[in-house]
């Protein structure tokens, strides 16, 4: 099957000729068929395997025959940094399509959204918390609606938000098509599908399978203690090389350090290194001059050792999926292999969604004599980076040479930069790791902006 037996729109199709899609996934050639005949459908896959634009391709086809700048497409999302991702397929796929979408999540000034939805959309990509504020406030109406898409069912449902899934359904016109995408199906996700699908068809692509040889393990702890109990676990263990995760750049580069001072033979693998520097630890790692490497889930790719014992995730992953990739570095070719994983309280969401993933749950461990009653100090400075080394004076623009200004594509400034960390705004979700994009102005994704703030997609 290829992508012309869809039938797509000539302005679709020319969105997937400009993003390089040649053949359709598994997920894809099952559910898109489905979806364009009108039904709701229930799709079993998890991020990877293509389903984002299996729910975006045929609604951008649908959505361009009728009315426009009502909103007739919602997709609902999990985190905000999903919903900047599915814009940015809808953008990308719809680049053709002159079919507007918005990002609407919290933790930014709502009120840019709001006159966003002013101006009109045709796709809302939004989070469940900010979104049902929209709604009980009249700034956003969903009477057109046509279809809803609710992506990573499971993890709205780890997340506490099918309570305001279900109040923003009550808002929905009854007569529309759902589809709805989970990477697992509990009996809650069973339940919402029940109750939101009509005579849904099922698709399902095969998730990714964690190696059978690896025993994973929870090692519950503060977070100011993490270091300590890296060290301690090291000291106690036999290990060959051993694999260390962490949640960013900074985090790894750090780490690296602190095992470097403490004795052992390490390196650090992260984006920012020079060319030459990467292949340096990688292969001081490949051939044991290096017995740990630090690394972050990016700069991990493609790293393929055979000796790889261990496994330890300093910082828990963002998504069950990426704790499989990351597991999946140790008990190859049917060696033993062991994932340890350093928690705590705030990673409890995120344990559940692994545990759930691997079909059992994972074991607690506490190290004796490790000294866990430790207090935090008052405010840890552990990964502080240094303070920033005075710039030099620039020389004034002369007259005349004023600055560049980048325009998006409706003519409008933008910001060179705006990420969250720049904005002095605490990200409430301190994931930080798929694909770290640029943030749009104030969650506002107009065709032009990219996105990526990263974390819950609360009020
Ligand atoms: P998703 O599971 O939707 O997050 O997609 C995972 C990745 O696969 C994204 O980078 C997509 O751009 C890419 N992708 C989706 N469909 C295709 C396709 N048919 N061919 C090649 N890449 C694809």
């Amino acid at each position: 099957m290829d992508f012309d037996d869809f039938k797509f729109h000539p302005q679709v199709c020319a969105g997937v000729t400009a993003i390089g899609y040649h053949t359709p996934t598994p997920i894809q050639t099952q559910a898109i068929p489905r979806v364009m005949q009108g039904g709701d459908v229930m799709g079993l896959a998890q991020t990877g395997t293509g389903k984002t634009a299996a729910f975006v391709l045929p609604m951008l086809h649908r959505l361009l025959s009728g009315s426009r700048s009502h909103v007739r497409g919602l997709i609902i999302a999990p985190t905000r940094e999903l919903a900047e991702q599915i814009n940015e397929s809808i953008i990308e796929l719809g680049k053709e399509t002159g079919i507007r979408s918005l990002t609407i999540y919290g933790g930014v000034n709502a009120k840019p959204q709001v006159a966003k939805l002013k101006q009109g959309v045709d796709i809302v990509v939004a989070c469940p918390g900010r979104l049902l504020d929209h709604l009980n406030q009249g700034n956003l109406d969903l009477s057109h609606l046509e279809t809803l898409v609710l992506d990573e069912a499971d993890h709205m449902f780890d997340m506490g938000f099918l309570p305001d899934i279900r109040r923003i359904i009550k808002y929905i016109p009854g007569k529309r098509q759902t589809l709805l995408f989970s990477a697992t199906m509990p009996d809650e996700i069973r339940g919402l599908a029940h109750e939101v699908l009509q005579d849904p068809a099922t698709v399902q692509v095969d998730t990714v399978a964690p190696a059978k040889t690896v025993s994973h393990a929870l090692y519950p702890v503060e977070p100011h203690l993490k270091t300590a109990m890296l060290l301690e676990l090291l000291q106690l263990t036999k290990t060959e090389s051993v694999l260390v995760f962490t949640r960013t750049k900074y985090r790894a580069k750090r780490l690296g350090e602190k095992l470097v001072k403490s004795g052992y033979r390490a390196a650090s693998l992260q984006g920012n290194l020079s060319q030459n520097r990467r292949q340096a630890a990688l292969s001081g790692f490949r051939d044991g001059s290096f017995q740990i490497l630090v690394a972050t889930d990016i700069a991990a790719r493609g790293i393929d050792v055979s000796l790889i014992s261990h496994v330890i995730n300093y910082d828990i992953p963002d998504t069950a999926d990426a704790y499989i990739h990351r597991i999946g570095r140790t008990g190859r070719a049917a060696r033993n292999g062991n994932a340890y994983t350093l928690v705590s309280g705030e990673d409890q969401i995120m344990i559940r969604a692994i545990e759930r993933m691997l079909g059992s749950p994972l074991e607690r461990c506490t190290v004796d004599g490790f000294d866990y009653s430790v207090a935090s100090p008052r405010k840890n400075t552990e990964f502080d980076r240094p303070p920033r080394q005075p710039r030099p004076r620039r020389k004034p623009a002369r007259q005349g040479q004023a600055k560049p200004v980048q325009t998006n594509q409706q003519g409008d400034q933008t910001k060179s930069s705006t990420r969250a960390g720049r904005t002095g705004k605490k990200n409430p979700n301190r994931s930080g790791l798929r694909r770290g994009r640029g943030t749009a102005p104030l969650g506002v994704n107009l065709q032009a902006g990219r996105g990526g703030g990263q974390g819950r997609g609360g009020r």
